[in-house]
């Protein structure tokens, strides 16, 4: 009993950290364009670029080397550990999770499919992966981000969630509700992420075993699976499915499972030990990537410092910063500066000190002028326009 709240600790504690950090990133790269975009941070994006990559040593639009990085994570960690990333990494499968957990306390009871549909509504996933791939292959577009649940949730309360993301957030509604019954819904049938992981799981190193001399199929662990896995009557979960949450462990009355190499039968990992290394994993792929610059956690502007300090918002201007900056971070009409400050076309590199400028009343200058605009001042560092520039 001790052992199985370690582990739910272990997995929550995750779980949570990450929903949250996706969650302040996310929020970040709305207010401030410094911080790149929630894609940036998408296994699935390395996926869907892998193609640009080899053929054109290029990413797709929105995806950045970093998503390539946490792709290549997660190809590790289902090398390992089969889908240990859906389990207990991915803040969308937490989220129907969180659904499903609010559905049993208020239903009492999981839902399930008829089995011959379930299997069949299975494939969908797959499906949903050779077109979104193709797709996006053939545009070199990413075709699947209208319909991306994960980046409706993240437009949640911006004004493009109805006009780019509309489908998106539907399917995320549907998931939600939907694993409300039947747990992990969006996970089970409709997932490109879980498809491609599914038969990279089977040569998984690390499996389920279920002792059989142990085991006296009391069906408990059936029970909480939230992918449905049948674990009462196997030997061995080959399942693509099995996201190795290790939810079965944590209810097993008779300790009949273990996780092995597949190859061993003595050699057995602990259930807290093999979430924590899934963790271990994507912290060591990101803090080395970080180190070596490779890992993106600032959208590259190509802006000198100076310019660059002013999308930390809110920075005011200082005597070193020019006009110039004015129009690239503000986006204010050249002419009406020109009329408004009196200066020339020349000027507008030179540094606000030498041009006898001050800073702060500049400053105010295009406050006033977001103010007098309605817009909303903080956009002004996410690089809003006005001036008509
Ligand atoms: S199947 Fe998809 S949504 Fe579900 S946990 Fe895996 S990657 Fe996340
Ligand atoms: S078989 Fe066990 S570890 Fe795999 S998904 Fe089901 S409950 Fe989780």
């Amino acid at each position: 009993m001790q052992k199985s709240t370690t582990q739910k600790i272990i997995r929550y504690t995750i779980l949570v950290s990450i929903l949250l950090l996706t969650v302040i990133l996310g929020r970040l790269h709305s207010y401030i364009k410094l911080f790149p975009a929630i894609d940036a941070f998408c296994p699935f994006g390395g996926l869907e670029s892998l193609f640009t990559v080899i053929r054109y040593d290029a990413f797709l639009k929105r995806i950045a080397l970093s998503s390539m990085i946490l792709f290549g994570a997660v190809v590790l960690t289902a090398l390992l550990f089969r889908r240990s990333f859906c389990g207990n990494i991915c803040p969308l499968g937490f989220l129907q999770e969180i659904s499903a957990r609010i559905g049993m306390k208020i239903l009492g009871k999981r839902f399930y499919l008829p089995s011959r549909l379930d299997r069949i509504m299975r494939f969908i996933k797959f499906l949903v992966l050779v077109v979104v791939l193709g797709g996006t292959w053939l545009t070199l577009s990413l075709i699947f981000r209208p319909m991306d649940p994960w980046a409706a949730f993240h437009h949640i309360g911006s004004e493009e969630l109805f006009s780019s993301y509309f489908i998106g957030f539907i399917i995320l509604i549907a998931s939600l509700i939907g694993s409300f019954f039947l747990d992990r819904v969006f996970c089970k049938y409709v997932c490109p992420m879980g498809a491609f992981l599914a038969p990279v799981s089977k040569i998984g190193l690390y499996s389920i075993k279920n002792d059989r001399e142990k085991c006296t199929s009391c069906g408990k662990c059936d029970s909480v699976c939230s992918m449905n896995v049948s674990i009462s009557d196997s030997e061995v979960i080959k399942s693509g499915e099995c996201i190795s949450c290790m939810e079965c462990f944590a209810v097993c009355p008779e300790a009949a499972l273990s996780v092995t190499p597949l190859k061993s039968r003595d050699r057995k990992l602990k259930p807290s030990l093999l979430i924590f290394f899934t963790l271990l994993i994507f912290v060591v792929v990101i803090g080395i990537t970080t180190v070596t610059k490779q890992f993106v956690w600032k959208a590259p502007t190509g802006l000198p410092p100076r310019t660059e300090r002013l999308l930390w918002g809110p920075q005011r201007l200082k005597g070193d910063n020019t006009f110039e900056d004015v129009v690239t971070i503000f986006r204010i009409n050249p002419a009406f500066i020109m009329q408004e400050w009196e200066i020339s076309e020349e000027d507008f590199t030179l540094p606000l000190s030498e041009l006898q400028k001050d800073p702060d009343s500049v400053q105010e200058f295009i406050e006033e002028l977001y103010e007098e605009a309605g817009l909303d001042p903080r956009k002004i560092y996410a690089g809003g326009a006005c001036g008509g520039h």
